[in-house]
């Protein structure tokens, strides 16, 4: 006992993590097999990811089929959030994300958080957080779910960038209903006053927003407009994936 009391904490946190790994092999995100000794994604499931690469449309990072600038929906709708880029094409990890947000595998958040980084790495520098928030879930779905995704997610990225994550930035003061069969009109209503930010934690902070998909971007807006009204600075988002007709 004296011995142990004795090592450096990193090495006892290292050889703890070992010591798990070994009980409870991690696994790979995308095909949720143990992954290989040392890799935290297996070489061929590496090869079967896209990251979403240009061009992309240069407000919300869909990507866009042919030609540059912005896409047809930032074209008729005007976001409130400055930016949003996304990490993958969506097919390639819709899997992934689904174990991350319905299956309780909060494990991939630290493996996702050092994707994003080495991918939109560029992206991130150039905003400059002085704080990461994320998309708040509602009391009732944190109750029934135990986790949020996204603030496992900001967690992680908030370690490897060095940028704190700041769980109190938005809360969520309204249930809405489930978005999936909404339109985009009827998503921004059902979103309206749904979400509430606290002045003295936000204010004239750039702030990166984090969530696991953007779709319409209505929910990146509802939230941007909350932290923007408490007198945020600037709001840029960052999701793991995108794609049309999610
Ligand atoms: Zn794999
Ligand atoms: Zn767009």
């Amino acid at each position: 006992m004296t011995d142990i009391l004795l090592l450096p904490k990193g090495l006892l946190k290292r050889a703890a993590v070992k010591a798990i790994d070994l009980i409870y092999p991690r696994r790979c995100p995308v095909c949720d097999e143990p992954a290989p000794a040392g890799e935290e994604i297996c070489l061929s499931c590496m090869k079967s990811l896209k990251a979403l690469k240009y061009p992309w449309c240069d407000k919300c990072g869909k990507k866009l089929n042919s030609g540059t600038g912005i896409c047809s929906d930032c074209e008729r709708k005007a976001h409130s959030f400055a930016r949003c880029r996304s990490v993958f094409e969506y097919p390639c990890i819709s899997g992934a994300i689904y174990r991350f947000k319905y299956l309780g595998r909060r494990e991939y958040a630290s493996c996702f958080a050092r994707c994003s980084v080495k991918i939109l790495g560029d992206y991130i520098s150039v905003v400059n957080p002085d704080m990461i928030a994320c998309v708040p879930l509602s009391k009732g779905k944190m109750l029934k779910r135990g986790y949020n995704q996204a603030q496992d997610l900001a967690e992680e990225l908030s370690k490897v960038i060095n940028v704190p994550f700041c769980p109190a930035a938005v809360r969520r003061i309204r249930n809405t209903s489930p978005m999936k069969l909404l339109s985009p009109a009827q998503r921004q209503k059902n979103l309206k006053n749904a979400f509430k930010s606290g002045q003295n934690v936000v204010k004239s902070k750039r702030i990166l927003l984090v969530d696991d998909i953007y779709t319409t971007g209505a929910t990146m807006d509802a939230v941007s407009s909350a932290l923007l009204e408490a007198g945020a600075e600037s709001v840029y988002c960052m999701t793991l994936a995108s794609g049309a007709g999610i």
